[in-house]
This record gives C-alpha cells, structure tokens and sequence, in this order.
C-alpha cells in the first residue's frame, strides 16, 4: 500500500518541485510544452465478452468478489458485465483502491487486456478505476497521457498545464507569410490541439504524431535547436584561444613522451592525435570530443595534447568525474611525466584543508598540469594560465560544469577544450546533438586484445559461480563482481553488494576478496584500488562505481549480477574493464528471473557484440536518441518530439529559417530559443 508522499518501498518523496524538475518543469513555457507522449481513447466502453489481449480498452461493470492479500501488499478483484468476468490486479495500491473496488461498487475501468496469470481468462493490472456514478457520462475527446514521475498524477498534471496555457502569451512568432510558406498552422491552435484534441482527432495522429499540430511543434523545436547551434558556434568565432605550435625540437617534452612510450601508437590514434594539434593550432578555441571504445586509448592521446600545451608555455588541466578516476589519471601522469620534470598537480573534494591550500597555490603558480575531479572548477581554484582544459568520460558532467573548467583565462584567452568519451555516439547524431563540437573517433583497438567472450547464466546458478570462479582465481585470474544499482536505493544496494561479499567470502574463505561501494571513505578507496592493481586482492565486488574508466590489466573475469537491470551502453562500459591484458577474459552477465522480452534483447545483442559502436546502434534503434544520450550528455538540449531522420524536411526548412534570424539578429531568434530550451540562457553565458 502506499500513500502520496512515499514511494513504494517507503522512502520519502523529494519536495514537489524537485519531482517537477526532474521532468523539466519549471517555468510556465515548460508546462506549455509538455506535450503529451501518447492519447488513450476513453470515448467508447467494450463488453468483457468483446475484450482481446494486448489491446487497450474501457470496460464497465459491477465488483463481484475482491480479495485483499496483506503478505503480498496486494489486492485483487473481479468485475463483470453483462458478457463476461475479468480479474483486475493491482500489485501495490492506494488504500483508497479498497473503497472503489468494494463489493456490487459500479466501475468504469481503463486498461491493457492480458491473458490471466494463473488460470483462465482475461486480466487486467493497476487498470485506470474509478467508481461509475449515475450520472457519469463518457469522455467525449481523446484523453492526453503526460510523461509523469511518482507522486505527480495525470490529473495533477492536466490542471496545471491548463493553467499555463491560460497564463502565458502564446504568441505566433512565425509571420504569417512564413506559417503560409512552409505550410504550418498556428502555434496557439497546434498547442490547444494537442493539450485538448478536439472530438474529431483521430487516435493515429495524434499517436503517430503525423497531425498537422504535431507538424508544427516538431518544427519549432527543431527551430529551437538550430538557433541555438548557431548562437554558439557564433560565440566560439569571437574568442581567441591560445595558439599552440608543435615543436620541432626533439628535446620537447611532446616529442621525450611520445618516444618514451613502450608502444607505438595505433593508426587511429596518430589520426586523431593529428586533429587535435592541428585544431590547437589554431586561435579559435578547439572544442573537440574523442569518442573510443573503452580502451582504445584516449588517455595517451590527452596526456599527448597535455604536454603540447606546456610546450607552449600553457597550463594543462585534466577532470575526471570520479575519485577513483581521477586519481588512476594522477598515477599514470605521474609515472609518464615526471620523468621529465614536469609538475604535476591534485585537486579533490576530499583532499585536507593544508593539502589542498598547498595544491590551490601550485595551480596559481608552478603547476604544469593539475588533475583532478568536481574540484577543479570551484571557484577558490585560480590558474596561473590554463590552455588546454581535459575533461574525461565527459558524459558524466553537466555542460555547464564542462565549460566552466574551460573558464576565462587571465589574458583574455579561452582555453582549448578537450572531452573524451567511451559512449559511442554515432557520428551524424553526435553533429546534430552536439553544440559546435568537433568530433575525433578511435576506431581501432590496441594490437593483442582478445574480445572478450560473454556467456550469459541465470542468477539461480550464482552459487555454482562462485566456485567455478574460485578455481580460475587458482589459476592466477582477478575478478571484478559487479552488483547492481537498486532502483535510485543506495542503501538497498549496499545491502545486495555486502550480501553477495558474505556469500563469496564464505564459499571461497582463502581467497582475498574486498568490497568496495560509494560510501567508503577516499583513503579506503585508494587502498582497495591499490590492493587490486597489485594483485593482492583477487576479487573485487563492487557497486557500479567501477563503471568508468578504471584500468587493471590483469583483471580477467567480470561477473555482472543482474545484468537485465543496466542499460546496454552501461553493461559496454562495465566489460571494458576486462580484456586489457594478454589472456582471455570472460564476462558473465546474471540475469534474474524477471527477464522481460527487452530484457533478453538487450542481453542477447551484448553477448553477441563485442564493437562498442554497433552496441551504442542497437541502443539507439531500441531506446530511441533522447534516453540513449541523456539531456546532461549532449550540448544542445535534446529533441523531444522531432526525430532527426524522420523528419528530415521539417530539419532542413527549421535550418533555413534559424540561418536567416541569426543572420539578420532577428530578435525572434533568442526569443524563440527561450521558450525551448531554459538552458539557453546559461549555456551561452558560460
Ligand atoms: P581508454 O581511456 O580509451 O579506455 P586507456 O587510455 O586507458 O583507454 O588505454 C587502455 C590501455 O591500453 C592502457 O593500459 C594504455 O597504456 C594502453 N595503450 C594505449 N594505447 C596503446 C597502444 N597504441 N598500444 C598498446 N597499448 C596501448
Ligand atoms: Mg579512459
């Protein structure tokens, strides 16, 4: 059972507009523009007798036998018509659900038509209900359904948008004769159809989005994004950035790096290395992203532009978006670069008030290169003449925390900007998502790596696991024992991961096996990562905290518990933390018993693909590009309505007009923006 203001495990819901921000509303014109994502058409009842499975439908009937189960939390009814019975179930609910469904209660229901789950007939769970009065007429318009979050209600939401339509000026900013030239219907008509279809609107198009309405808003977003991609490339064009020339002299600190190296760069590296210095040379600031699958080694290639940028005279910085990743980035620069004197700098959110003083003043000062996590663009952190700015796994950072590394160098000069990332983005949709970001891919891995292979194997056979994996560890494997994120729950997480620990400590007592999560102390951290870089620890069980970027060569074997519960690009990610050494590794991905038919896709395409950029296809082809790049990832606030390949002519009108208002400084231009994108604003302060 739960209430308003608790979840279903109990957990206190955040304030109200926490939970409305969160799904992107916060002004008026936010509301405005939270269309609806699908209608469900409540016009017409069925009788039960004329139900079929999978479809959606309205039923009305009387509540003939219920039953409340305490131990399961859940409740049960029977309801039938004139034609037929139908079970309604509701697997958590409002107490309130009691009273509706009581016996011979009346009650009109709304839902998806299953086939029951035991026995025969037909089903129906956590349908819309609610109690059928005497004078309850039907709907006479297809009712809207709104993306919500817990604790916010269709109804709640509906109230609140109609208000906003009222309270903001809705005004057409296209001119009349360019509605009639690109063949679109007015704003304020294309939003009230789509908030409130009108008794004539047809299912299928608004569904399908194919309604002259849903042309229009398409196109505005669309519009929307265009100016603002024109905006900031505009932007970039007006500052200067610190010119740097590869040096010739082999005496440089780029040209002892490189041929320090125990390895020779790969083809695909020493192209995109060629691209970064080539855009560094440049006065216009680069803003350039690599994308490599994991391992494909894009640290080099940042600690390469790190040391062209102090052969200038510059300062390098290098951000990472975890303790633990920061620091392995620490170590590594260390251990290539000191060599050659260079002073190398670390800043964390953790480090001691002495240490840290001491850091801020080498930053101000004497530091070549400063590496670090979130505390590197705080405000106390003032550097002496910052070139190039790095920022690893960049997806991970907001784009206004991105850009304020870059800051505003002391003589006017912008920093080059350099992002690395291991979510491959297919390119076209990175050029059309990203602002004014140049793009370099790794396409190749280094020589000698063996794919790893993936065997999938049901959490029931975990025990067996266990041993099998205590026989390789014999053999000289380590392993990495991932535990899965608990739905937004760290505690339960905690929970899941110490019990796994337990478990294996207990079936494999002489093995070394530690535990690492979120809420170990930094020192802890660092000796647990210690312990298992040198070997010491053989099994690691972790929290998704090792996700990015940590790299153990000797690590073989990565077991992922729950694998159904990760995204594809996540699992990707996790298994890149194998395969880095010479001998074989094996990744087993767990999957519990609730397996649902994407589930097992999901899985199925990551047994099968080893290529991060077919992974990062699949993803896109079953999530769709606005959940696969997450709003935080991109630079340009994400499309919502519009889709990039299928409204392919709506893009290119969209580009015409946005060329012709930037050009002309329309003030239209940031007008319209505005109403699109609340981050305009910040973005293009920053
Ligand atoms: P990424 O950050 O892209 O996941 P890293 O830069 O961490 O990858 O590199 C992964 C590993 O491969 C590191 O141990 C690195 O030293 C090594 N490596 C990088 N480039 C090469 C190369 N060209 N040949 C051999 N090994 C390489
Ligand atoms: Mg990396």
């Amino acid at each position: 059972m739960i209430t308003d203001n608790q979840t279903k495990k109990g957990q206190k819901l955040p304030p109200l507009s926490e939970r409305l921000k969160k799904l992107g509303l916060v002004r008026d014109w936010d509301f405005v523009l939270h269309l609806p994502f699908r209608y469900v058409d409540e016009t017409s009842v069925t009788p039960i007798a004329d139900l079929v499975v999978g479809e959606d439908s309205q039923i009305e009937g009387v509540v003939i036998a219920n039953q409340e189960n305490h131990f399961k939390k859940s409740f049960e009814a029977m309801v039938s018509d004139d034609t037929g019975t139908i079970k309604i179930r509701y697997l958590h609910y409002y107490p309130s659900i009691r009273e509706t469904l009581a016996l011979d209660k009346k009650v009109r229901l709304f839902g998806t038509v299953r086939a029951a789950w035991r026995g025969k007939g037909l089903e129906m769970i956590h349908p819309k209900t609610r109690a059928l009065k005497a004078d309850s007429t039907l709907p006479q318009t297809l009712t809207p359904v709104y993306s919500t979050t817990e604790g916010i209600t269709q109804t709640w939401l509906q109230k609140r948008i109609t208000r906003a339509l009222l309270d903001v000026d809705i005004s057409d900013l296209l001119s009349e004769q360019e509605r009639q030239s690109l063949d679109l219907m007015g704003l304020r008509a294309a939003i009230e159809a789509l908030h409130h279809p009108s008794p004539q609107a047809t299912l299928s198009e608004l569904q399908n989005r194919t309604a002259p309405a849903w042309k229009r808003l398409k196109f505005d977003e669309l519009l929307a994004q265009q100016i603002m991609l024109r905006q900031s490339r505009e932007i970039r064009n007006k500052t200067q950035g610190p010119a740097m020339q590869m040096p010739e002299d082999n005496q440089s600190l780029t040209k002892k790096f490189l041929n320090s190296l125990p390895f020779e760069l790969t083809g695909a590296q020493k192209k995109v290395w060629k691209e970064i210095h080539e855009s560094m040379a440049s006065s216009r600031p680069m803003n350039r992203l690599i994308q490599g699958d994991v391992g494909s080694g894009k640290t080099v290639i940042a600690a390469l532009a790190a040391c062209l940028a102090i052969d200038n005279g510059f300062q390098a910085a290098l951000m990472a978006p975890t303790e633990i990743l920061a620091e392995q980035h620490f170590k590594k620069i260390i251990d290539w670069l000191t060599p050659f004197g260079v002073n190398i700098a670390w800043l964390s959110g953790k480090q001691k008030t002495k240490e840290k003083r001491e850091a801020l003043a080498s930053v101000a000062t004497d530091a070549d290169i400063v590496v670090g996590t979130h505390a590197l663009i705080q405000q106390s952190v003032k550097f002496k003449n910052l070139g190039l700015a790095i920022v690893d796994e960049q997806h991970r950072f907001g784009v206004n925390q991105r850009l304020s590394l870059r800051g505003e160098h002391a003589s006017g000069l912008f920093p080059h900007l350099l992002m690395l990332s291991a979510t491959p983005i297919p390119r076209t949709l990175a050029m059309s998502y990203l602002a004014d970001v140049d793009v370099s891919v790794i396409d190749e891995l280094p020589p000698g790596r063996k794919p790893v292979v993936t065997r999938l194997v049901s959490i029931a056979r975990k025990d067996g696991l266990i041993e099998a994996i205590g026989t390789s560890i014999n053999r000289g494997a380590q392993v990495y024992w991932v535990c899965p994120l608990i739905e937004e729950s760290e505690k339960l997480d905690l929970t899941a991961a110490t019990e796994t620990f337990e478990r294996i400590k207990e079936k494999l007592p002489s093995i070394s096996v530690e535990l690492m999560h979120s809420k170990v102390t930094s020192e802890e951290k660092t000796r647990i990562m210690d312990n298992f870089s040198s070997g010491r620890t053989k099994l690691l069980v972790s929290t998704t905290v090792i996700e990015v970027g940590v790299d153990v060569p000797n690590a073989s074997i990565m077991v992922i518990e729950h694998a159904e519960r990760f995204g594809l690009a996540q699992l990707h990610q996790l298994r890149g933390r194998i395969g880095r050494g010479g001998t074989q590794s094996y990744c087993f991905a767990m999957f519990g018993n609730q397996l649902s038919d994407t589930g097992k896709e999901r899985l199925r395409t990551f047994k099968e693909t080893n290529d991060g950029f077919e992974i990062a296809k699949k993803d896109l082809e079953m999530r769709g590009p606005g959940e696969f790049l997450g709003s935080r990832q991109s630079g340009v606030p994400l499309l919502r309505f519009a889709d990039i390949q299928r409204d392919n002519e709506l893009v290119e009108k969209a580009r015409q007009l946005a060329d012709s208002w930037v050009r002309n400084n329309d003030p239209r231009a940031s007008e319209h923006a505005n109403r699109w994108f609340e981050t305009v604003g910040n973005y293009l302060d920053a």
